[in-house]
């Protein structure tokens, strides 16, 4: 799919060559003369990327502020606050560079442009965009609560790694020192090696300051392409710092997945802006994932339990049912519950209910399944149990239920719950789910007449 990219500039030559070039490279190019065209266009279309010139100016009715004011509103905008915004500048004084990080530009590009590092980067920046789209497309589950706690938006953790070990604590002492508030980050330092037995004592690395010493690059590049395959560092920012000049380190940096590439001259307090940058983003990404992890956990689980719900015993079953493996079935229903609502309420019948899922989950193997798939209703599976076997489950099971005394907050004296179990055993030969389910309720329906608080076998089994 095409990428829509949007170039903001005053000079009618620097747009016709920058469309020029990026057009050539297959990606859909858009320009605009001043911020106020830009902006309608921006209300009307949405772009992957936005290049905006640093001299762009105030026009009547446009956004205050020039590129910086622009760059504000759209940051300020969750319609627009995902998508990157570049400055383009001619070699510019350090203030000018900072406060483009200050106004929320993603990144600041100095001319003249090397079109394969700019190439380079903006497809780095697409892949980033592509993998945080399949996060976001995640967002009608992000309100529910996750059990896990969030990551700590505030602190920031970077090291600083260089060929040798006195390089990379110079620099992050350096780092480390103009930052205004020391308690936002905390900077490491290591060697090249040292990194490596690093991240097995501490993963939860935010951003990573990669230095490429002349004749180091071919080794730096290296590391890098393993720091982003790591799973501890995959999704931290990484930023490589050269001393040469040559674009095709920087160029092959971007391709083997590199968020940023500066100078090795670049002032501290910058490489300091575009660390904590790079780590806010892998804050925010971090949460995105939560939540989507949160997402699909509640849509196989029962709130009131924790335990799975039907919808995943089902589709558990059906591979099981498929699979040549033996495998028991329990289903397990608890006896004259509606007695215990009417004579101590809902609220102590949610309680016993999820009282006994947690008596049954801590006594069953990790490899067992276990799902609450009605009201008082829970289903079972027992995999590569034998008939033996799963008979011998399922009245350890009925007993434990059968002493266990439940504390409810609002009674008096604890309270007794039985239940009834009716078992199901299959070689593998019965592999419609359906029917394997009407002969555990079948089994189930017996245990109920023969009396209750008992195991019945499938006599199908
Ligand atoms: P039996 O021994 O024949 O199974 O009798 P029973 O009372 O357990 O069965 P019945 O099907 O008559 O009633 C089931 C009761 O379970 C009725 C319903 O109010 C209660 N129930 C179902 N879901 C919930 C729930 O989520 N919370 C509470 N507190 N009760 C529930
Ligand atoms: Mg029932
Ligand atoms: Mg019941």
């Amino acid at each position: 799919m095409s990428r829509r990219i949007l170039i903001i500039d005053a000079i009618p030559t620097r747009r016709i060559v920058m469309k020029a070039k990026l057009g050539a490279a297959q990606y859909d190019v858009e320009v605009a003369s001043d911020l106020k065209e830009a902006t309608n266009m921006i209300n009307v279309m949405r772009y992957d990327i936005i290049f905006a010139d640093a001299g762009l100016e105030t026009a009547a009715g446009g956004p205050k502020g020039g590129a910086y004011g622009f760059c504000e509103d759209l940051k300020r905008n969750a319609a627009t606050r995902d998508t990157p915004v570049i400055m383009m500048t001619d070699p510019a004084e350090k203030g000018d560079i900072l406060a483009a990080f200050k106004a929320g530009f993603d990144d600041v590009i100095i001319r003249p442009l090397s079109e394969r590092v700019l190439l380079a980067q903006l497809r780095a920046l697409m892949r980033r965009r592509a993998a945080n789209e399949g996060l976001d497309g995640h967002h009608f589950v992000s309100e529910l609560p996750s059990s896990r706690p969030k990551p700590s938006p505030k602190l920031a953790h970077m090291t600083v790694v260089a060929s040798c070990n006195a390089r990379a604590r110079t620099l992050a002492a350096t780092m480390q020192g103009t930052s205004d508030d020391r308690a936002l980050s905390n900077i490491t330092a290591h060697n090249y090696l040292g990194i490596i037995s690093a991240l097995q004592k501490d993963p939860a690395l935010d951003t990573i300051l990669l230095i490429a010493e002349p004749g180091r690059e071919e080794g730096a590049l290296t590391l890098l392409s393993d720091l982003r395959c790591w799973s501890a560092t995959c999704g931290a920012g990484l930023v490589l710092a050269l001393d040469s000049n040559d674009p095709t380190y920087a160029a092959r940096a971007f391709d083997m997945g590199a968020d940023t590439v500066i100078s090795s001259k670049t002032p501290a307090d910058e490489v300091m802006l575009r660390m904590m940058r790079l780590a806010r983003l892998k804050h925010q990404r971090d949460v995105l994932k939560m939540k989507v992890e949160d997402g699909l956990r509640m849509a196989i689980t029962d709130p009131l339990t924790g335990v799975y719900n039907r919808r995943f015993a089902i589709e558990k079953l059906g591979q099981l049912a498929n699979n040549p493996e033996e495998f028991a079935l329990l289903m397990l229903d608890l006896d004259h519950f509606k007695k215990i609502n009417d004579l101590h309420g809902h609220g102590v019948g949610d309680h016993v209910l999820s009282t006994i899922a947690r008596k049954l989950n801590t006594s069953l193997r990790d490899s067992d399944l276990l799902a609450r798939i009605g009201g008082e209703e829970f289903l079972i599976a027992l995999p590569g149990a034998s008939p033996a076997q799963a008979v011998g489950t399922a009245e350890r099971l009925r007993s434990i239920i059968d002493k266990t005394r439940i504390h409810a907050p609002s009674t008096s004296l604890p309270v007794r719950v039985t239940m009834s179990v009716g078992l199901i055993h299959s070689t593998g030969e019965l592999s419609d789910v359906d029917a394997l389910l009407a002969k555990a309720d079948e089994a189930l329906y017996q245990a109920k007449t023969d009396g209750r608080n008992m195991v019945s076998v499938s006599a199908a089994a």
